[in-house]
């Protein structure tokens, strides 16, 4: 399989302690978060008002639309969400979904992106904002007052000792209530009137602690906006594995696609060259014909036996160029039958007719046939049945040697509303490894194969698709005491089968 590019998982970015105040991500990271909580706010706002719309809207398409709106809305603020992380955070994300399928439609999509975990996961994301916001602006509050009371001390004590009421903080407490706490502080340190030089020098040490806590609050917006788009990488992405799986789904449906596109051309390409072969072919034969009939010329006896051998060729030719016709057209439903009530015992009786002097004078075979009383008519397509029934009567004497048995039988089948034909041989039989072979297509058995009778093996793939195509079966078993049998059985015209 294809292996898929994927966006490098963020690493913590570490520049020493002191480092983090040069690096423009410490400044993006602080941007990020500094729009945290308002972002979350808005998300409340739009989120909360679509879910109340869910709850208390009125009508179906009232919850349509709004259920319209929040699918919507989710995949809006997704794209803002993972434009601001990549922007801001440097995240790189994943894709949402896999690749969308050529030609899907406008539901179709509906429906992917309902099923898309992602999805999902957004509005998980997009609530947990909100929280998330608040976490934010509560942190920078806290790290923000305390690094800036520590940074500014020495100003703050000078404030102190310059605005000190008379008599110093200690006894001030009343009127100073609301001074953000810090007289609470003043007052505890009994600040006065007058400078301090001890405080001075703790208030100036403050302004380095100041520092290091500046720093160190640096360090830990930077890890919270890393955690943050670490989270946020998982939620607003695929993940690994459904990405692979999507891109791996999306590799087999291509080349399903294209091996459906070459199997049609293939098969396209057998249909057209079968049929323009058909004309050469028939003009050569009717050429060889033409030579041969050549009587009153004095043809030289060797000529005579090549255009023998090459009459003979022809025709196999033709034969073959009939068979791969015809299963070209079976393969691309193009065959076209003509289904109706037959009276298959008249077929056997001229398959017989047609047979049987052939059988006796050439081969000395004897064919027989019995057609069982009051069979009722088959659904068949009756040339196409014929032309069945002399394959396997020609095969039959073809692997029977001379002095054998070949019967015709019909009877009703053994399933109801079914009627049964047989084709017996007392001939080379199959073997039964190979008797669900000889309906593939250019399958001969190596007893076949052996005796050079000239077939290609794609008489019994043919019979069997003109079978199924009338609706019925075709099988071949071997019969015990040597030879082979074929059954077909075809529909009665009493069944409840529709014609
Ligand atoms: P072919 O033109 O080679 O006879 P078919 O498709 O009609 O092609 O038959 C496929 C193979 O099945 C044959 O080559 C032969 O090996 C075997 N076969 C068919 N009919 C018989 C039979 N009556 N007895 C023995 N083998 C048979």
């Amino acid at each position: 399989m294809q292996s898929v590019a994927l966006p490098a998982a963020p690493q913590p970015r570490r520049g020493g302690f002191f480092g983090v105040v040069r690096r423009g991500q410490t400044y993006r990271n602080l941007l990020y978060l500094a729009l945290a909580f308002p972002i979350g706010w808005i998300y409340l706002v739009v989120l909360g008002s679509l879910f109340s719309g869910l709850i208390g809207g009125s009508g179906i398409v009232g919850v349509a639309v709004v259920i319209a709106l929040l699918l919507g809305g989710i995949w809006v603020l997704a794209w803002f969400e993972r434009s601001l992380a990549s922007t801001l955070l440097r995240v790189e994300f994943t894709p949402t979904s896999g690749p969308t399928p050529r030609g899907a439609s406008y539901w179709d999509r509906v429906q992917a992106y309902l099923r898309n975990p992602v999805t999902w996961k957004s509005l998980l994301y997009l609530v947990l904002r909100v929280p998330f916001g608040i976490l934010v602006l509560t942190l920078g509050a806290v790290l923000g007052w305390v690094t800036a009371v520590l940074l500014f001390a020495p100003a703050i004590y000078a404030g102190a000792v310059l605005y000190a009421p008379p008599g110093g903080w200690a006894g001030a407490q009343d009127s100073f209530a609301p001074n953000m706490g810090l007289y609470r502080l003043f007052a505890w340190l009994s600040i006065s009137g007058q400078f301090d030089p001890t405080y001075v020098a703790s208030s100036v040490a403050l302004t380095l602690v100041g520092v290091v806590a500046l720093l160190v609050s640096l360090h830990i917006f930077n890890g919270v906006a890393w955690g943050w788009g670490a989270f946020a990488r998982q939620m607003l992405g695929m993940s690994i594995k459904d990405l692979q799986l999507a891109e791996a789904r999306a590799i087999a449906q291509q080349a399903r696609t294209r091996a459906e596109q070459a199997e049609r051309g293939r098969r396209q390409l057998i249909l057209d060259a079968s049929h323009e072969l058909r004309t050469p072919v028939a003009t050569i034969r009717a050429h060889i014909d033409s030579l041969l009939m050549l009587e009153g010329e004095h043809l030289p006896e060797n000529v005579r036996s090549y255009l023998g051998v090459t009459q003979r060729e022809a025709e196999r030719l033709s034969v073959l160029v009939d068979d791969l016709l015809m299963l070209a057209r079976a393969d691309a439903d193009e065959l076209q039958l003509d289904i109706r009530p037959v009276d298959v015992g008249r077929v056997v009786e001229e398959v017989f007719r047609a047979m049987e002097p052939l059988a006796e004078r050439e081969r000395q075979i004897t064919l027989v046939r019995e057609v069982a009383a009051d069979l009722p008519p088959a659904y068949a397509d009756r040339e196409r049945l014929v032309q069945v029934l002399l394959n396997l009567v020609r095969n039959a004497i073809t692997y029977t040697p001379d002095g054998g048995i070949v019967s015709i039988d019909v009877a009703a089948g053994p399933a109801p509303d079914t009627i049964s034909l047989a084709v017996s041989d007392t001939g080379i039989g199959i073997p039964e490894e190979e008797l669900e072979h000889v309906f593939e297509r250019f399958y001969r058995t190596d007893a076949s194969r052996a005796r050079h009778t000239g077939g290609f093996g794609l008489g019994l793939s043919i019979a069997r698709d003109l079978v199924q195509a009338m609706g019925g079966t075709i099988a071949a078993e071997s019969v015990p005491s040597g030879g082979s049998r074929f059954h077909v059985t075809l529909r009665a015209v009493t069944s409840t089968f529709p014609t």
